[in-house]
């Protein structure tokens, strides 16, 4: 399930070389997650880095299971 980056983002870029998948990118607006590269951090850290170092709540949300 992975994660998403919202329109909250401001642009500080501080998740994007974390990322240990390579899966964010700068986007026109704001920082881009790509779906099919994020793998959650699994195999990597207990826990989500992109979210650990954003410094704005609601920025880095869990994409809701569709299934
Ligand atoms: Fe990359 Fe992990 Fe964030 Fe997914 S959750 S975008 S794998 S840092």
């Amino acid at each position: 399930m992975p994660y998403k980056i919202t329109t909250e983002c401001n642009g500080c870029g501080a998740c994007e070389p974390r990322c240990p998948v390579d899966a964010i990118s700068e986007g026109e607006i704001y920082y881009v997650i790509d779906p099919g590269l994020c793998n959650d951090c699994r195999g990597y850290y207990n826990s989500p880095i992109c979210k650990r170092y954003c410094p704005i709540p609601g920025a880095i949300v869990r994409i809701p299971d569709s299934s």
